[in-house]
C-alpha cells in the first residue's frame, strides 16, 4: 500500500522508545525552583524525600537530555505501546479540508488515557525504593485508575482520595479502582487533619482537587512507608509522557510527514508536554513547528492566568511552584472535562509559554462537545471531554486551511476515550451544558491570595 493511503501506523514493539526526552536539557530558560510552603525558602531534599523516591526527585531536576526507561516499565508498555497514530481521513473528508490531520490515540490501554504512561514508572521507582503504599488524589477518576493498575502490578497498596462530587457522580470509575485493589475515599475525609478542618467548617463540602491533594500529601508525609504520586504538572510526569511524541515522530517519519502544528488539551500540561516536547526539541534547533495548548474557558490558566508562585493545593501543604495560575482559591465551574480543572499548569509548560515558544487557546464546553460528536461520527471513537478540546482546535485549524487552500499537516493528541463519560454526552444532547467565561476582574479577585516569594 502506498504511504499516501495509510490510515493507521502501528509500529513494532521493538520501536517503543528506550529513553524519555528531558526538555530541561534544551530549554533556553529553565523553570523556577520549587519553594517550601512551610519555610518560604527553596524546598529541601528532606522535604521532597518525605513524599517522593530519590529516583523521581533526580528526574525532576535532571539536565540529562535522555533518560533510560527501566526494562520493567517497558515490559508493561508493550501491552499497548506503541499506541496507534491515525490519519483522520473521514474527518478530513467531512470538513472538506486540504489539511492532513493525524492523531495519536492514547486511549487503547485498560485505563483509557495517557496517564498510565507515568503511573507505571512512578509505581516502579517507589517499589524499588522499598515503599509499601502510594497515596494520591483523583478528580475525574482517570489518574486514580491509572495509579491503581500500576500499584497492583508492582505490588504496592494504593490509597485514592477522590473528590466527593466525582465519587458520587462517577461510580464506575470508583469500581474500576477497587477492581485493581485500591482503597478509595470520598474527599474531604475525616482521616486527615486537612480533611477534618474542611469538614468542621462545611460538613457537606463536595470537595475539590486542591483539597484532595492536601489529604493525599498529608497521608504520605505522615507515614514512613507511604509516598505520594501526582498525575500531572511535575517535571518527571511531563518527562514520562514524552513517549507519546517520540513515537508519533517515528510514525510520521514512516509516512514522510512532519507537523506544521501540534495540538493537545491542557489541564496540568502533561499530555501536551508528551506530544509537543519531542517536536520542540527540533524547534530549539530552528525547525518551524507550532505547539498549541488547548484549555477550557472555565479554567483559563494560560490564557487568563498570571505567571507567579502559587500553592499547589488548598491546604498549602505541597510545595509552591512558579507557574501560570488562576489562583489556588479559584473554584472552576463544574464542567465535564474534570481533568482540566486544576488551577495551575506545569512549570515547564508555563516557562515555555512565557518565552512564547508555545501558544494557548481556550474553548467553551458546548463547542468542545460539538467537535467531540463530529469526531465520534467520523472517526468512530468517542473521545474524552478533555481530549475534545484538542479536537476542537484541530478542526478549526483544518477549516482555516479550507479557506486559505493550504494543505497543512495537523497533529493532535487524543489523550483518552470517553466511554466513562457518557453522562456528559447525555447532558450535551439534552442541551444542559452551559458555557462559562470568566472576566479579567473575576480572575484578578482570585489572585489576591497568591503567596509572596522573593
Ligand atoms: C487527566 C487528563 C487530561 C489532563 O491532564 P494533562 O496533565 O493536562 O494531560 C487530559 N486528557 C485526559 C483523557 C485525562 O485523563
Amino acid at each position: 500500500m502506498s504511504k499516501k493511503d495509510v490510515t493507521k501506523v502501528v509500529l513494532d514493539e521493538s520501536d517503543i522508545p528506550k529513553q524519555w526526552y528531558n526538555i530541561l536539557a534544551d530549554m533556553p530558560n529553565k523553570p523556577a525552583p520549587y519553594f517550601s510552603s512551610k519555610t518560604g525558602k527553596p524546598v529541601t531534599l528532606d522535604e521532597l524525600q518525605a513524599i517522593f523516591p530519590m529516583e523521581l526527585i533526580q528526574q525532576e531536576n535532571s539536565q540529562e537530555r535522555w533518560i533510560d526507561i527501566p526494562e520493567e516499565v517497558r515490559e508493561m508498555y508493550r501491552q499497548w505501546r506503541p499506541s496507534p497514530l491515525y490519519r483522520a481521513r473521514a474527518l478530513e473528508k467531512h470538513l472538506g479540508t486540504p489539511a492532513r490531520i493525524y492523531y495519536k490515540y492514547e486511549g487503547t490501554n485498560a485505563t483509557g488515557s495517557h496517564k498510565l504512561n507515568t503511573s507505571l514508572p512512578q509505581a516502579y521507582y517507589n517499589k524499588i525504593a522499598g515503599i509499601k503504599r502510594l497515596s494520591t488524589e483523583t478528580g475525574a477518576g482517570q489518574w486514580g485508575s491509572a495509579l491503581s493498575l500500576a500499584c497492583n502490578h508492582f505490588g504496592l497498596e494504593c490509597t485514592v482520595y477522590m473528590v466527593k462530587v466525582s465519587y458520587e457522580q462517577k461510580p464506575y470509575r470508583r469500581s474500576f479502582m477497587k477492581t485493581f485493589g485500591a482503597q478509595v475515599y470520598a474527599s474531604p475525609t475525616n482521616l486527615t487533619s486537612s480533611g477534618r478542618a474542611i469538614l468542621e467548617k462545611d460538613p457537606d463540602c463536595t470537595g475539590s482537587l486542591g483539597i484532595a491533594i492536601s489529604e493525599a500529601v498529608e497521608d504520605a508525609a505522615t507515614h514512613d512507608d507511604t509516598n505520594y504520586a501526582l498525575g500531572s504538572v511535575l517535571n518527571h510526569v511531563c518527562l514520562h509522557q514524552t513517549i507519546i511524541g517520540l513515537e508519533a515522530k517515528k510514525q510520521l517519519e514512516y509516512l514522510d510527514e512532519y507537523p506544521d502544528v501540534v495540538f493537545a488539551c491542557c489541564g496540568g500540561g502533561s499530555n501536551f508536554a508528551g506530544i509537543a516536547f519531542p517536536f520542540l526539541m527540533d524547534k530549539f534547533k530552528g525547525t518551524k513547528v507550532r505547539a498549541v495548548a488547548v484549555e477550557p474557558t472555565a479554567c483559563p490558566t494560560l490564557t487568563k492566568g498570571v505567571y507567579a508562585y502559587d500553592y499547589s493545593d488548598t491546604g498549602k501543604i505541597g510545595p509552591l511552584a512558579k507557574m501560570y495560575t488562576v489562583g489556588h482559591d479559584f473554584v472552576p465551574a463544574g464542567i465535564h472535562a474534570g481533568g482540566l480543572r486544576y488551577h495551575g499548569v506545569s512549570p515547564i509548560v508555563s516557562q515555555l509559554y512565557e518565552d512564547k515558544l508555545i501558544e494557548a487557546k481556550a474553548y467553551g464546553q458546548s463547542s468542545v462537545f460539538e467537535a467531540a460528536v463530529i469526531f465520534a461520527r467520523t472517526e468512530g471513537i468517542v473521545p474524552a471531554p478533555e481530549s475534545s478540546h484538542a479536537i476542537r482546535a484541530a478542526i478549526d485549524e483544518a477549516l482555516l486551511c479550507k479557506e486559505s487552500g493550504e494543505a497543512k499537516v495537523i497533529l493532535f493528541n487524543l489523550s483518552g476515550h470517553g466511554y466513562f463519560d457518557m453522562a456528559a454526552y447525555d447532558n450535551y444532547f439534552s442541551g444542559k451544558l452551559s458555557d462559562v467565561d470568566y472576566s479579567e476582574e473575576e480572575i484578578a479577585r482570585s489572585m489576591k491570595n497568591l503567596p509572596k516569594v522573593d
